[in-house]
C-alpha cells in the first residue's frame, strides 16, 4: 500500500540499512548477526606504546577505556551515522543529553544562539538557565518564519541556530534548507532535534551541520532504553564534538547500546505500520465535529505541510489535535481519563499508544503559534487500527457527558 503519506517508499529503503549496516566485518572465524553487549571498563594493552597508540584513535570509535564508549556503542554509532547520512555520530546518555552536549560543545560565553520558539521544552530550559548563566545569549525566532524574518533575528555573535522539525508539541514543520543558507551566510551552524524525522528526513542533503536524537524514541523503540545520539556532517564538527564528549564524560551503557541495535532492526517495520496506523487515525479525526484541526505533517492542515511533502520520505506516528472552541481544557482532561489503549505518560515512538494534552504548561515567546482551545497529542501503537478508534469514540462521549 502507498498512501498519500508515502510511508512505504522510504521505510523499505530503510530497512536495507537496519539490516545490513552496524555489524562488524567477518573475520575467519565468523561474527554474529547483531553485535552482542561487550560490557567493561578497563581495556588491557600488551605494552605502554600500543596503549598510546590507541589513545590517538579516539576520534575513530575505537575502544580505548569504558568511559570513552564500549564496542557495542562504538556499532551503534556506526549505524546512527549511516541512517542519518553524516560522518560520524556520538552516543550519549539520553535525548536530552544529544541536545546540551553539542550546545556545550560549540558555545562560549559572548556567543548568541537562536532557537525555535517550539523546541522541546527541556532544551528550552537548558539555554535558559544554563547557556544564560555560562554568558551565552539566547533569543528566539517563530518557526514558521519567513527567511526575511529569521534574519532579522540573527546577530552578529550569532553561532548556533537550533531548531526542531516539527515543533514540539505544535508540529510546525520548517524550511530546513532555508534554514541552513541563513546561519551558513552568517557564520553559523545549524543544529537539527531529528528525533520525529529519523530515516525520513535526510538532515545532512537539507544542509544541517549537527542533527540530534532521542534513541528513547523510535530506534529503541520499546519504551525500555534512554539514549541519545548527535550525529555530525564533517570532520570539523567531529572533533569539537568528540572533544566535548569525553570531557564531559558522555557515553550510554553497553545494555543500552545493545538493546537500541536490536530495536532498531525492526524499526522499519514498526514505523511503517504505525505511521499508516497514525495517518488512519489522523485522517478519522479530521472528520469528527468535535476537532478543529489535525496537526500531522502529512496533511495540509499541518503548519509547513509544503516543507514535509518536499523534503520528507515519509511520517512518524506522533501528531497533535486541537478541539474546537466549544471544549475546555477541564473538558479535554476528562476524555483523556477515559481513555482506556491510549496510556497516559511521557515520552513516544514506543509500541504504545499514547497520549497528552499539550495545552497548559508549555512555554513560548510568540503565543500566535499555541493552540488557544484545548488540544492534545496522540502517539500511535501497534495495536489494531479499529481497537484503537473505538477507543477514542467512547472518549469523545465522555467530552460530551464533561460539558
Ligand atoms: C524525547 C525527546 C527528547 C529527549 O529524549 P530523552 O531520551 O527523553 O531525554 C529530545 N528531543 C525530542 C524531540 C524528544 O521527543
Amino acid at each position: 500500500m502507498t498512501d498519500r503519506s508515502g510511508v512505504d517508499t522510504g521505510w523499505q529503503k530503510l530497512g536495507t540499512t537496519l539490516t545490513h549496516a552496524g555489524r562488524p566485518e567477518a573475520p575467519e572465524g565468523g561474527v554474529y548477526v547483531n553485535p552482542p553487549v561487550e560490557r567493561g571498563s578497563t581495556v588491557l594493552f600488551p605494552s605502554l606504546e600500543s596503549m598510546g597508540k590507541r589513545g590517538l584513535e579516539r576520534y575513530n570509535h575505537a575502544s580505548i577505556y569504558g568511559a570513552m564508549g564500549s564496542p557495542t556503542q562504538h556499532e551503534l554509532e556506526k549505524l546512527i551515522a549511516q541512517i542519518e547520512g553524516g560522518t560520524d555520530c556520538q552516543i550519549v546518555s539520553s535525548g536530552l543529553a544529544a541536545c546540551t552536549t553539542p550546545l556545550l560543545a560549540f558555545l562560549k560565553a559572548g556567543d548568541h544562539c537562536l532557537l525555535a520558539d517550539s523546541v522541546y521544552g527541556p532544551t528550552r530550559r537548558f539555554a535558559e538557565n544554563m547557556l544564560r548563566r555560562f554568558g551565552v545569549d539566547i533569543s528566539y525566532f517563530p518557526p514558521c518564519a519567513s527567511r526575511a524574518e529569521v534574519e532579522d533575528y540573527i546577530q552578529p555573535n550569532t553561532r548556533i541556530i537550533f531548531t526542531e522539525s516539527p515543533g514540539s508539541h505544535t508540529f510546525e514543520v520548517q524550511d530546513i534548507p532555508m534554514l541552513a543558507d541563513v546561519a551558513h551566510k552568517n557564520g553559523a551552524l545549524l543544529f537539527l532535534d531529528n528525533t520525529w524525522g529519523f530515516g525520513i528526513f535526510a538532515p545532512f542533503e537539507h544542509g544541517v551541520d549537527v542533527s540530534i536524537q532521542a534513541l528513547t524514541k523510535y530506534p529503541s523503540g520499546h519504551s525500555d532504553v534512554i539514549a541519545g545520539a548527535i550525529t555530525v556532517a564533517n570532520q570539523a564538527c567531529w572533533r569539537t564534538l568528540r572533544d566535548a564528549s569525553i570531557q564531559l564524560g558522555q557515553l550510554a551503557g553497553p545494555d543500552d547500546c545493545w538493546l537500541t541495535l536490536r530495536g532498531l532492526r525492526t524499526m522499519g517495520v514498526r514505523l511503517a505500520q504505525q505511521a499508516r496506523t497514525a495517518l488512519q487515525i489522523a485522517t478519522w479525526l479530521q472528520e469528527r465535529p468535535e476537532v478543529a484541526q489535525v496537526l500531522h505533517p502529512a496533511l495540509p492542515d499541518c503548519p509547513g505541510h509544503a516543507f514535509w511533502k518536499r523534503d520528507f520520505t515519509g511520517a512518524g506516528s506522533l501528531f497533535g489535535v486541537v478541539l474546537n472552541s466549544t471544549y475546555t481544557q477541564k473538558n479535554m482532561e476528562r476524555m483523556i481519563n477515559a481513555m482506556r489503549l491510549f496510556g497516559i505518560g511521557a515520552s513516544w515512538g514506543g509500541y504504545e499508544s499514547l497520549v497528552l494534552p499539550t495545552t497548559g504548561g508549555i512555554t513560548r515567546s510568540f503565543g500566535t503559534e499555541q493552540p488557544s482551545d484545548p488540544a492534545f497529542r496522540l502517539q500511535i501503537g501497534l495495536e489494531n487500527v479499529q481497537d484503537l478508534i473505538a477507543d477514542l469514540e467512547q472518549a469523545f462521549n465522555a467530552l460530551h457527558h464533561a460539558l
